[in-house]
């Protein structure tokens, strides 16, 4: 692992995920997104040198009582009352799954993937 400020992935490895750290403006709020759709996934990989491998992060996510969602909410800072996840589906807005947790406890990094984009 490197020692960079920017390196998230590295960052996360070291300390796992920190909703803290996400950003507003997302379609599901401030959250931690997760995807079953590794296609998906790969969309949001940043390059920070020049390669032709990529790294993407396997996880294991604790969805307990989901609720499926097939419209953006960008205002949520929490599940519904009831639930513990947000499972966007693929529908208006949304052309893959996503699984949407909102507390750092709930999704830990399980393994590391590297892989070739040529491939
Ligand atoms: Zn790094």
């Amino acid at each position: 692992m490197c020692s960079s400020a920017t390196c998230y992935l590295c960052i996360i490895m070291r300390s796992s995920f920190d909703v803290a750290k996400c950003s507003f403006g997302c379609l599901f709020g401030r959250g931690i997104y997760t995807s079953g759709t590794s296609s998906k996934s790969d969309t949001y990989v940043t390059q920070v040198a020049s390669s032709k491998y990529r790294a993407m992060l396997m996880t294991r996510v604790l969805a307990g009582n989901a609720i499926k969602f097939t419209a953006p909410d960008p205002t949520l800072v929490s599940a519904p009352p009831g639930y513990e996840a947000i499972r966007g589906v693929p529908g208006s807005g949304l052309l893959y799954d996503e699984l949407i947790v909102y507390d750092n406890d709930q999704v830990r990094p399980f393994y590391l993937v590297i892989y070739d984009v040529d491939t």
